[in-house]
């Protein structure tokens, strides 16, 4: 569904993040991607999203090659990240923040004052009932109005998936979605991506939580230095003494 095919990325400054990286993320799965800090996850999931520009190496979306398309095309096409909550988003309601990810909303507010007040509405009344509908399963639409920086750490992760999921992405990015969560609910982030992957949605994951990239992923990509040093299943690849060294590495 999505492939990085032999990515190098060189940061203004000459830093090299990434060189020669391949990843494939099948359809379907949850595919991992973990590794050190500074190993060049992010690096890659931008590269894949067209946010990051790779020196060399190419990226097929679907099959179709998106190398030369930026995020806004991509997203087009049904590849999604989730983002974490700017401050402006924050004093928005729960509701309003899923309703404005749809990209046909942006500017509706002006567009409904100048013209065609009738179809904006109607366009309004589908985004609210879709995103009642994502509000609803992950327990969300109770807090339908409340401001969403209001929020725990783990419902905001669950809002930024519902966020994404407005796209009707093929394939969901997610950068450290447990990051800020506390560890008793991570299980409820982990329950919605299995039910959205059961009907057809691939995800790529970055994770240092390992009970998380365990119980999700169904392949793992390990990271270092810009990297992969090895790649496999989730008990494959942490049975491999590379991969202990790496991590042993990163906390010296
Ligand atoms: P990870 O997500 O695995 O922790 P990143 O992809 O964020 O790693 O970063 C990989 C390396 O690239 C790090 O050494 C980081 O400091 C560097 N880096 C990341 N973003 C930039 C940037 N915009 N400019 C220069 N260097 C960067
Ligand atoms: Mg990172």
């Amino acid at each position: 569904m999505l492939e990085a095919d032999d990515v190098s990325v060189v940061y203004e400054g000459g830093f090299t993040a990434l060189s020669g990286a391949s990843v494939t993320l099948a359809a379907g799965s949850v595919t991992g991607l973990i590794g050190p800090n500074g190993a060049g996850k992010s690096t890659l999931f931008g590269v894949l999203a067209g946010a990051v520009r790779p020196a060399s190496g190419e990226v097929r979306l679907a099959g179709e090659m998106v190398t030369h398309h930026g995020p806004v095309w991509r997203a087009r096409r049904g590849l999604a990240r989730t983002f974490q909550l700017s401050r402006e988003l924050a004093s928005l309601s729960v509701l309003e923040n899923v309703m404005v990810a749809q990209p046909q909303m942006r500017g509706e507010r002006l567009l409904s004052v100048l013209w065609a007040r009738g179809a904006v509405r109607r366009e309004e009344d589908a985004a609210r009932d879709k995103a009642r509908g994502l509000l609803q399963r992950v327990d969300l639409w109770r807090l339908a109005d409340a401001p969403a920086g209001t929020l725990s750490g783990g419902q905001k992760k669950l809002l930024e998936i519902c966020r994404a999921l407005m796209l009707d992405p093929r394939i969901v990015l997610m950068d450290e979605p447990s990051a800020g969560v506390n560890p008793t609910r991570i299980g409820e982030i982990v329950e919605f991506v299995q039910a959205l992957r059961q009907e057809g949605t691939t995800f790529g994951l970055v994770e240092h939580n390992m009970g998380m990239v365990r119980a999700l992923c169904d392949h793992v990509y390990v990271l270092a230095e810009g990297r992969v040093l090895t790649a496999g299943r989730f008990d494959e690849v942490i049975a491999d003494t590379q991969v202990a060294s790496a991590y042993l590495g990163a906390q010296s």
